[in-house]
């Protein structure tokens, strides 16, 4: 181990915030498929490069990190990982069984808040220090119902080989005259988008907010319409397929304006009432 890769492993968890030593926390958790070797590339590595060929280095034991501290990373793991890893092995098979183009309601068997608060957990990774006081109660708390009214979590499917992690973020659209502050954290078959005080970047993103109405012993069948969606770019909140950033790109070349911050492809679910 080199010096400054020890050093690295000291720091300030990510829940608590107590500085000390830190423990690598699996984002999503390993069993939930995130044991394999993948490529980590960060921002400067991928601004202004072809998607296609993203550069970065290679990490073996999966997507994750130096984020908490060994109590935090063992609490919440025994918590609420096995609740999250049940939920990811039902959505791989819907995601196979519908060939990846997944427009039913369909039924899964989970603990709803254990779910919930697992994802919270995994923003918590991704964020750096932006620590939110009601979130580390809801996270440090196992029986603790109920998310701060600002904050809401979106989920949708995903069935490509790529993962996304990034922290808080703001996106204008001006087509809708909104803006957006959000987080996202995508790892197949799951994307979630956790957003602050703002709407959804997409309107075909399910609302999972209702999760942590329940208990924490609660088992449900929740049926919920997932719609699968592609991960190409490193933007957040960005699900347009390679075809539809090509030709955003193509446009570019023809005249048009920033193409790959626009996101006016993006269909809606429902009309909009005028
Ligand atoms: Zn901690």
């Amino acid at each position: 181990m080199s010096r400054w890769a020890h050093r690295d492993r000291h720091g300030i968890c990510r829940i608590c915030g107590i500085e000390g030593k830190l423990s690598f926390e699996h984002v999503p958790p390993e069993a939930a498929f995130n044991d394999r070797p993948l490529v980590m590339a960060g921002m400067r590595d991928l601004i202004g490069r072809d998607p296609d060929q993203p550069r970065g280095r290679t990490q073996q034991r999966g997507a994750g990190d130096y984020t908490l501290c060994e109590r935090c990373n063992s609490r919440t793991g025994h918590w609420y990982g096995s609740a999250y890893v049940e939920w990811a092995r039902q959505a791989l098979m819907i995601v196979g069984a519908a060939r990846g183009c997944a427009t039913l309601y369909y039924g899964y068997r989970i603990h709803p808040l254990r779910v919930l608060k697992q994802v919270i957990c995994m923003f918590f990774s991704a964020n750096g220090a932006r620590r939110q006081p009601d979130l580390v109660r809801f996270v440090l708390d196992p029986e603790r119902r109920g998310l701060h009214p600002d904050i809401q979590v979106f989920a949708f499917l995903t069935n490509g080989n790529r993962a996304r992690q990034c922290g808080v973020s703001g996106i204008l659209n001006f087509d809708r005259g909104q803006a957006v502050i959000l987080s996202e954290v995508t790892f197949p078959p799951f994307g979630f988008v956790l957003c602050l005080d703002s709407p959804a970047p997409d309107p075909r993103l399910i609302d999972i907010t209702f999760f942590a109405k329940f208990g924490y012993g609660e088992a449900r069948d929740v049926f919920l319409r997932l719609t699968v969606l592609p991960v190409h770019s490193h933007y957040p909140g960005d699900y347009r397929s390679r075809e539809d950033i090509l030709n955003c790109v193509r446009r570019a070349s023809a005249g048009d304006a920033n193409p790959l911050l626009t996101r006016t492809d993006v269909p809606a679910a429902s009309p909009e009432p005028r």
